[in-house]
């Protein structure tokens, strides 16, 4: 295939332009013209190469001319002879701008390289009217030969050097190529010598380890020499694993390229580790050219796998013991809860049981409470008869009586008026549980006043001293309950005081957030601990009649006042070091 040249780069060497300069010369000499040119063309341009250095040539080398309506331009688009004996008389050359140089006729040829591209024209040209010869025509016909000649050596002189230059690239190339693939292979070399795995490569059919690297030697404890040009058989446990792998191995590798399985091989010292074995041939086309294995020690990972394995039997033992566990746990807990609803059950009946008995107690209750009152009532006409009459016999019958008889009215006397006292006590007592009470703020400064003017009699004739420290809250209480309460507090601290000591009793109040403590504290006999919780009981008395007169009912009076007012009682003592008695209310007001 002819090659296409840039002919545009070929350099026309200085003794060829000089050669065409003389030839040009003669041209114009012979031809007896004033110009004889060789124009080279140049997109868009063409230029004067050589011009004739003749008398009267207005051409010169280098000027320049755009393709524009040219004589040259004629010849190069036709590659063909061109003759204008007279441009004036020629309609289609009247505009030409050789004219303007006086240049009327002229007549060209093209100049062609070897590959039939134009180099440029050859041409002469005249300032008179001129027709040419045929000698004129040869004349400038061989000195066309003359250039054509030329262009085709340089042609033939360019196309030779690129051909060599490409062949030094080529080789160049072949060079590089080789020394990539020299290293390409030292790469692999090294890979196939120093890789983690064991590789090899063994022939086919017949399985002779051809070559082996060190990895796998290290492996199984051979040298190279132990190893290469040995069966394959030496690799494996036992002969028959050793078929085992090639019939199954070589039956994968046909039909995917590629044979991967797991095996065991025996080391040179005897040992058997596990291995995973992967083969490939060279050349899926021609097994015969070998077949590439490597070899993967996976002993350790078999291993892992096993515990793994014993390690989960392990797991699941245990988890069915703990749901077996937890069966029975479940099993226990609903019978426990079985049992709990029936002790529920028996709970709930034995307390409806309750509620009715405690429903029948307070009916039983308030009857006895309506009884004792009316029978406390009326026992009062009675025992006033009485006291009366044994005061009259004492008063009228004086001097009838006898010191005994006397003694006996006058204990009878005083019977009566203990036991007035006491069915005064228990009404009041008894009112206290059935009478309908109103709560609303009661200042304690004036419940306090009540009290004391109410005992000022008792106070002085037992010269005692009543502190109080106020000024005291208000507290929800009702008003005639709080008195009666106070008093009965009071009377006690003054009553209870060891004989020829001088009764002190101190009042004062504590509030704490919305509660109000109210205290009466004196310096008298104390109580022990063990009766502190019983004397609020009725009746409960701790000394007789002789030493400390008393009903048992004013304690029983305070606490049954207090906790119908919403609220508590209480006592801190000691023998022989006073009592603190307290009560506790809702504070009044806001
Ligand atoms: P009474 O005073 O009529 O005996 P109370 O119910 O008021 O009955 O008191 C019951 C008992 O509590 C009293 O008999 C007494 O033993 C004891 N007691 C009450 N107040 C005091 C006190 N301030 N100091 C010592 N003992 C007291």
């Amino acid at each position: 295939m002819e090659e296409r040249l840039d002919v545009q780069q070929i350099e026309i060497p200085e003794e060829v332009v000089q050669r065409w300069q003389e030839a040009v010369d003669l041209l114009a000499r012979l031809v007896g013209v004033p110009a004889a040119l060789i124009m080279r063309v140049e997109p868009p341009f063409i230029e004067v190469f050589r011009a004739s250095r003749s008398e009267g040539n207005p051409y010169h080398v280098g000027d320049r001319e755009a393709l524009a309506g040219l004589y040259c331009e004629k010849v190069i688009t036709s590659k063909g002879r061109l003759l204008v004996p007279d441009a004036r008389k020629d309609p289609a050359w009247a505009q030409n701008p050789d004219l303007k140089l006086g240049m009327v006729s002229y007549l060209g040829y093209p100049l062609l390289w070897p590959n039939g591209e134009v180099f440029g024209t050859i041409c002469v040209l005249d300032t008179k009217e001129n027709p040419y010869t045929p000698e004129q025509d040869q004349t400038l016909r061989q000195c066309r030969n003359l250039v054509e000649g030329h262009l085709a050596l340089l042609y033939q002189a360019h196309r030779l050097q690129r051909m060599l230059q490409e062949k030094e690239e080529a080789e160049a190339k072949a060079r590089e190529a080789e020394e990539a693939l020299r290293q390409s292979e030292a790469r692999l070399r090294s890979l196939f010598q120093a890789a983690p795995v064991g590789i090899g490569l063994v022939s086919y059919p017949d399985r002779v380890l051809l070559s082996v690297n060190d990895r796998l030697c290290a492996m199984l404890g051979y040298a190279r020499e132990e190893l290469e040009g040995r069966n394959t058989l030496v690799l494996y446990e036992s002969e028959e694993e050793y078929l085992r792998v090639g019939r199954e191995k070589y039956a994968e590798i046909r039909e995917r390229g590629v044979g991967s399985m797991e095996t065991r091989f025996r080391c040179k010292d005897g040992r058997v580790i596990h291995v995973l074995l992967s083969s490939a041939p060279l050349d899926p086309g021609d097994y015969s050219r070998g077949i590439t294995f490597t070899v993967l020690d996976i002993t350790h990972l078999k291993e892992a796998e096993r515990v793994l394995r014993q390690y989960t039997e392990e797991l699941e033992e245990r988890v069915r013991e703990r749901t077996a566990r937890l069966e029975e746990q479940v099993a226990e807990t609903a019978r426990l809860n079985r049992a709990l609803t029936n002790l529920l059950e028996d709970l709930q009946a034995a307390n409806r049981k309750l509620a009715s008995t405690t429903r029948q107690l307070e009916a039983a209750n308030q009857e006895l409470e309506a009884f004792a009152y009316s029978v406390s009532h009326d026992l009062r006409a009675p025992l006033r008869a009485m006291e009366g009459f044994a005061q009259a016999l004492l008063e009228d019958y004086t001097a009838d009586l006898d010191p005994t008889a006397r003694e006996y009215a006058r204990r009878i006397v005083a019977a009566a008026e203990r036991m007035n006292a006491l069915i005064h006590d228990l009404l009041l007592y008894s009112r206290l549980g059935r009478q309908e009470m109103r709560l609303v703020p009661v200042p304690l400064d004036r419940v306090v006043a009540a009290v004391v003017e109410e005992l000022a009699p008792e106070i002085q004739r037992r010269g005692a001293q009543v502190t109080v420290e106020g000024p005291l809250p208000e507290v929800e209480g009702h008003e005639t309950t709080l008195v009666q309460v106070l008093a009965n507090l009071v009377d006690n601290a003054l009553k209870f005081a060891a004989p020829g000591v001088q009764p002190q009793v101190r009042l004062w109040a504590e509030t704490k957030d919305e509660a109000v403590r109210l205290w009466v504290e004196d310096n008298g006999i104390g109580i022990a601990l063990e009766h502190q919780e019983r004397i609020f009981r009725i009746f409960e008395r701790l000394h007789g009649q002789e030493t400390y007169p008393g009903t048992g009912v004013g304690l029983a009076i305070v606490r049954r006042g207090v906790e119908r007012m919403g609220g508590h009682v209480g006592v801190e003592s000691e023998v022989g070091k006073g009592s603190r008695f307290w009560v506790q209310l809702k504070k009044g007001g806001r």
